[in-house]
């Protein structure tokens, strides 16, 4: 666990003492989470679960669930699945003691949970007691042509809400589980990927309301939380205002954000990248650097719609440029509450939101 010590450590105080962002840490391992604490994270902006599934012991659950024929299928393999997503969250939980965690509900594009090899589809096979033919012939209807434009995020949720509603549950059962053992309650902020209109959030938040009190009927036992939304594609930006009524939090997902509004494709760009900055079209690379003029734009309209609905709504950044120096700059000027960088990236997030804090004086 890295500590930051002497000299460095003092500096660090410092910055503290001035800036006004908080600073929290995109970590989805007890490993990340540990890292991101050790340098100063003051809670975890953005855990990615689809890295969960891609866990060995599970993927056969998972592929089982995605591959199933109908709900009934589907729900067979979630319940395989809910005990470890629980213990996922435990630990987290434990390690964060009390701080804020923002947990996104599922969002791959659903073709990487695929299995590929035939050993991977007779394992699938034998857990869902179906033929590999079966299997092979659901697979191949899952192809998708553009998956990152395709049935992923919330999309994902309104198509099978029973995925989000085992997440649910198991984030509550943590959360519960962990206030009543450690005293320091967690504070869950669930997160629903890649929502572009208020009533995917609506139908998400009706899901995880749900699994919410039945978890706390259960348990006889109620905890804090929050529901809200990444703001990553342009339409969410635009129609913010009203996405805020359902969303009790905003993340800007500027990844995903910036791949949308540039009509780049955030894998793809490589190719003519250089070319476009040494021609001065870009200035920076804008998967770095945020693009302020576009997509900063969208971020302060939907910054600015979000807050006039709800007056003090948390606004925090999750995409790679929580952790880039100039965009922390940005972010400070448009007075986000937060930006969450990776765990290594989070004593340089903290100098820059020092920087910022001080510039603007
Ligand atoms: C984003 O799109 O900025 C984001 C944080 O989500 P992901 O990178 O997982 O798509
Ligand atoms: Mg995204």
């Amino acid at each position: 666990e890295p500590e930051l010590a002497g000299d460095f450590g003092t500096l660090m105080e410092w910055a503290d003492k001035v800036r006004r962002l908080k600073v929290r840490a995109n970590a989805e391992t007890p490993e990340d989470c540990r890292v991101a604490r050790g340098f100063g994270a003051e809670g975890v902006g953005l855990c990615r679960t689809e890295h969960m599934f891609f866990d060995a012991a599970r993927i056969t659950a998972v592929r089982q669930m995605i591959l199933a024929e109908d709900e009934k299928g589907r729900r067979v393999a979630l319940a395989k699945l809910l005990p470890e997503q629980r213990a996922d969250f435990t630990q987290i939980f434990e390690i964060m003691a009390g701080l804020p965690v923002t947990i996104r509900l599922l969002d791959p594009p659903l073709h990487e949970f695929l299995p590929h090899e035939e050993a991977e589809f007779a394992e699938v096979a034998k857990a869902a007691d179906v033929s590999v033919d079966v299997l092979k012939r659901r697979a191949a209807e899952l192809h998708e042509f553009n998956p990152m434009l395709g049935h992923r995020g919330c999309r994902l949720g309104v198509t099978y809400p029973e995925i989000y509603e085992m997440q649910a549950r198991a984030i509550f059962e943590a959360a519960v589980d962990v206030a009543e053992k450690s005293g320091a309650a967690p504070i869950p902020e669930v997160m629903v990927p890649l929502v572009g209109t208020r009533r995917e959030l609506e139908l998400m938040k009706i899901v995880i309301d749900k699994a919410a009190e039945a978890v706390f009927a259960d348990k006889g036992r109620r905890i804090e939380y929050l529901v809200g939304t990444m703001i990553e594609l342009p339409r969410a930006a635009l129609k913010a205002g009203e996405i805020a009524e359902v969303g009790e939090f905003f993340s800007f997902g500027t990844n995903d954000l910036t791949q949308t509004t540039l009509g780049v494709s955030r894998d793809d760009a490589a190719r003519f990248l250089s070319a476009y900055v040494e021609k001065g079209i870009y200035a920076k690379d804008p998967f770095v650097s945020l693009d302020v003029e576009g997509v900063g734009e969208l971020i302060e309209i939907a910054a600015e719609r979000g807050r006039k609905t709800r007056p003090g709504i948390k606004l925090g950044i999750c995409g790679e440029h929580g952790g880039d120096t100039a965009s922390i700059a940005f972010c400070e000027t448009i007075g986000l509450d937060y930006v969450s960088a990776s765990p290594y990236r989070v004593p340089i997030a903290r100098l820059a939101a020092a920087q910022a804090a001080l510039a603007k004086k």
